[in-house]
């Protein structure tokens, strides 16, 4: 590891390789896997000026026979591309990809740790002309590095995050490109996190960009709610919110249990009402990152949106967590064949 002094936190403990690929000339070089390490780039190479940046994160779980697997790479590639398209960058061949990126795992395979820690994975891709006029960049570098992950909110309350909504920035507006999975997205989204970190929040809520009514999802995770015994969750129709995989994998296994899901806008409004009238149950956070985090509190303004009183988190949360977790582990069926094997 490159950093392994305080245990694996969020982020930081390198692996000692990196992919990496680069784009020229209309066509992608053979993917390279070297030592982990600095890139050396024109101070007026695109990326630092204009933005043009995509990235993905999945990651690699060990398996109870000591196997590797991943979980739903399919989607994350096809993301990729998505992603890719609406930033003017080209597009990958996810297949290929998909084998460097086992062929990376393989040469790291002492580092993917034990349950409940994975192996985080972090393609990235990055315009790399170097003209300072804003134009999509000819030139690409897509890497790979990857790091040992615990739990992304360690330490914290076990009922969860303590939320409130953002009523005056805004993450991402119809027509932009919350849809996409790019840094800009987050850097727009650090004011309103500070802003909130100073009073005492975890956490918060984006609203939509029009009329601030309706809510969207965290800065880097999806949101979903309890409603008496329905699951709700907005709709990516917007084009605002950035389809997780983990969103789409548990409304795939709550629906395939019977249970009512509803893919929709949800007004705050709507929120308040169903709070005040003892309906609204549970709410949490979902992503690769986190899994499934439990949300203790929804601050609105004056009011309080939701507040878990008892002293754990929500039945439907903590068994939602387990379930996708333990097909991801590998001590569960897997009847969706989410998880790919890394060949070894
Ligand atoms: C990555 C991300 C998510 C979660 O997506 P997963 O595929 O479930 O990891 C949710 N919201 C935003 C803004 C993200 O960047």
């Amino acid at each position: 590891m490159a950093d392994d002094k305080k245990g694996p936190g969020f982020g930081s403990a390198f692996t000692p390789h990196m992919l990496v690929q680069h784009y020229k000339d209309g066509v992608w070089a053979k993917a390279e896997i070297q030592p982990f390490g600095p890139f050396t780039l024109s101070p007026a190479t695109v990326v630092f000026h204009y933005g043009q940046e995509i990235f993905e994160g999945f990651k690699a779980y060990r398996q109870p026979d000591g196997s590797i697997s991943l979980f739903r790479p399919d989607r994350n590639l096809a993301r990729l591309n998505a992603s890719a398209a609406r930033l003017c960058m080209p597009q990958v061949d996810t297949a290929a990809v998909l084998s460097d990126i086992c062929r990376l795992i393989k040469t790291e395979r002492e580092c993917v740790p034990p349950r409940p820690y994975t192996l985080y994975i972090r393609p990235c891709m990055i315009g790399t002309d170097t003209v300072i006029k804003v134009h999509p960049s000819p030139t690409c570098i897509f890497f790979v590095i990857t790091c040992v992950v615990g739990d992304y909110f360690a330490g914290q309350d076990p009922r969860g995050v303590r939320l409130r909504t953002e009523t005056e920035y805004v993450r991402a507006a119809p027509g932009g490109t919350g849809a996409a999975k790019c840094g800009g997205n987050y850097a727009a989204s650090l004011a309103a996190q500070g802003q909130a970190t100073v009073e005492g929040f975890d956490q918060v809520v984006f609203l939509d960009a029009r009329e601030r009514k309706y809510i969207e999802e965290l800065g880097g995770m999806n949101i979903m709610f309890l409603i008496d015994d329905i699951l709700l969750t907005p709709a990516l129709t917007g084009g605002s919110i950035l389809p997780g995989v983990t969103r789409e994998s548990l409304l795939q296994l709550v629906r395939r249990q019977g249970r009512k899901v509803e893919e929709r806008d949800i007004a705050v409004d709507e929120l308040l009402a169903a709070n005040k009238a003892g309906r609204l149950k549970e709410v949490f956070a979902c992503g690769t990152a986190a899994v499934v985090t439990p949300i203790r509190e929804i601050v609105h303004g004056n009011a309080m949106l939701y507040r878990n009183t008892s002293d754990r988190p929500g039945e439907l949360t903590v068994q939602l967590r387990q379930q996708l977790m333990d097909i991801q582990f590998g001590t569960a069926p897997d009847p969706f064949g989410w998880r790919y094997p890394v060949p070894l």
